[in-house]
């Protein structure tokens, strides 16, 4: 398949994205806009608006025929470009194919136990990532999906059914458009649907004060996780490191104290519910 599709980054080794050492994947592109996204570079592809290139220190950008061409050997990785660029994206994005993916996972193969498709969202590209995924397969090694959980259930079938399992983001539930921009509870219906048929690797919430129903997300996904001890429910607190300015100066009064935190914690075990873990 000669497709190809826009990468923001390869980590080649990483122990955040499931178990056990993994080659993580971060698509560019996410139907979300999060208030406290980390990696809100990834959202949108470039406009080749040009503004980014006279911040570059280094000067590894430069416009060729009305596209911002990007020189790696001459990038410090300052992030200059991504904290500037008004657009939520990065001049830094590659375009791949599958084999040029599976020859990066060729080299990382001997020391990782799997690969992890994570971005952005990439349920957006399930038809390149089926193939893709098919390809990690055949090397003995497992594959999960880092999603937001919006997506076609019956449309992204056949990459749900190659891959060894979803790492699921459950934002928030009532307040999910003021959150992240979108009105649908298709994320809960999709975590019902992938638990059903063992497809879930661990559920995840990020937790901040005021702009988001805390505890109705907590007691939805707890329901919902009662019945499979297998799968944990990981609760992140929110921090302002690595936000944008912009986010910084709206969200940071709702950044949880570690005690506050905690306390989600504490109230999951008066719940009963104990298999969980927190992230501070
Ligand atoms: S990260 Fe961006 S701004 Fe910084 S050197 Fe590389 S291209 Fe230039
Ligand atoms: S990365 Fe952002 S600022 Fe730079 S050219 Fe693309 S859209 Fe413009």
């Amino acid at each position: 398949m000669n497709q190809k599709i826009l990468v923001n980054q390869i980590i080649p080794f990483s122990n955040v994205d499931g178990e056990g050492n993994r080659c993580s994947i971060f698509v560019q592109g996410c139907q979300l806009n999060c208030l406290y996204c980390h990696n809100s570079e990834t959202i949108q592809t470039c406009r080749n608006c040009g503004i980014c290139i006279e911040h570059c220190p280094s000067h590894a950008l430069s416009f060729q025929s009305n596209l911002v061409i990007y020189e790696e050997s001459q990038c410090s990785h300052c992030d200059t470009c991504i904290m500037v660029c008004p657009y939520q994206s990065t001049p830094k994005a590659k375009a791949y194919t599958q084999d040029d993916l599976m020859a990066r996972i060729e080299i990382y193969r001997p020391y990782i136990r799997g690969v992890t498709l994570s971005g952005g969202e990439p349920t957006l590209y399930a038809d390149f990532l089926t193939g893709l995924a098919q390809k990690i397969k055949k090397l003995g090694l497992t594959v999960y999906i880092d999603s937001n959980g919006f997506f076609d259930f019956e449309a992204t079938s056949p990459l749900i059914n190659i891959v060894d399992g979803f790492l699921l983001d459950i934002k928030a539930v009532d307040n999910i458009e003021h959150l992240c921009g979108i009105k649908s509870q298709l994320h809960l219906k999709n975590l019902e649907k992938l638990l059903g048929i063992n497809k879930v690797i661990e559920v995840r919430t990020v937790l901040l004060n005021k702009h988001m129903d805390q505890m109705n997300t907590l007691n939805q996904v707890v329901d919902r996780l009662e019945g499979y001890p297998q799968v944990p429910y990981r609760l992140i607190r929110a921090h302002v490191t690595g936000l944008k300015k912009v986010q910084e100066a709206y969200i940071g009064e709702a950044i949880m104290t570690e005690e506050e935190f905690v306390a989600y914690g504490d109230y999951l075990n008066q719940k009963g519910f104990h298999n969980f873990k927190l992230q501070r």
